[in-house]
């Protein structure tokens, strides 16, 4: 629930909570979302779910900006602009994580242990093929690259050798780095037709 005395927007069939959008902010916006949720749901096959509400909130700390999805409500919890930077790379990447969510974290809930890995780390890996196929291939070649510098020269256990999510030794890089690159050498391996992706 967010509660209080704020603004509420809403563009097409999005709902804005405290955003602060202009018109052309929140159509510019609406355009990003509706562009990543065609290409999932022409991807993977499944209806999209309902409508996404963008809800902004300034955090109790100075200096901290926090950005979470608790779906259908994609959060910004910032003191900067939450939701108009829709020309840079990492926002979009963002976006395309968060709604990927529908599809790992609420079409499909995960119950095991490694559950928030797959969680994360499959939403990861569609955004990462939705970067490649809607942004172009300079943008994908960014993120990849981006994470495999960051798993240069750590070790990592492998995914078959764990048995909770305390055995991460980093979680950050292991769910959110070293899954989705591993899951992107596995469609390199099987194809990526198995991957739902033709
Ligand atoms: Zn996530």
């Amino acid at each position: 629930m967010f509660a209080g005395d704020y603004g509420i927007a809403t563009y097409d069939k999005n709902y804005y909570l405290n955003t602060g959008s202009s018109k052309q902010q929140m159509s510019e916006l609406e355009k990003l979302t509706s562009t990543f949720i065609h290409y999932y749901e022409r991807n993977l096959s499944i209806p999209y779910g309902e409508a996404i509400t963008y809800i902004e909130t300034a955090p109790t700390s100075k200096y901290d900006t926090w950005y979470f999805v608790a779906y259908p409500s994609i959060v910004a919890m910032t003191r900067e602009d939450g939701f108009t930077n829709t020309q840079a790379s990492w926002f979009k990447a963002f976006i395309a994580h968060e709604l990927a969510h529908y599809y790992f974290g609420t079409y499909k809930k995960f119950n095991s242990e490694l559950g928030d890995m797959f969680t994360e780390s499959l939403a990861e890996y569609l955004s990462i093929k939705a970067t490649k196929d809607l942004l172009g291939k300079d943008a994908y070649l960014d993120r990849v690259t981006n994470k495999l510098n960051e798993l240069k020269e750590v070790e990592l256990p492998a995914i078959s050798s764990i048995k909770s999510g305390s055995e991460y030794v980093d979680r950050e890089l292991y769910v959110y780095v070293y899954a989705p690159v591993i899951w992107l050498a596995v469609e390199k391996e099987i194809g990526s037709e198995k991957c739902c992706y033709g």
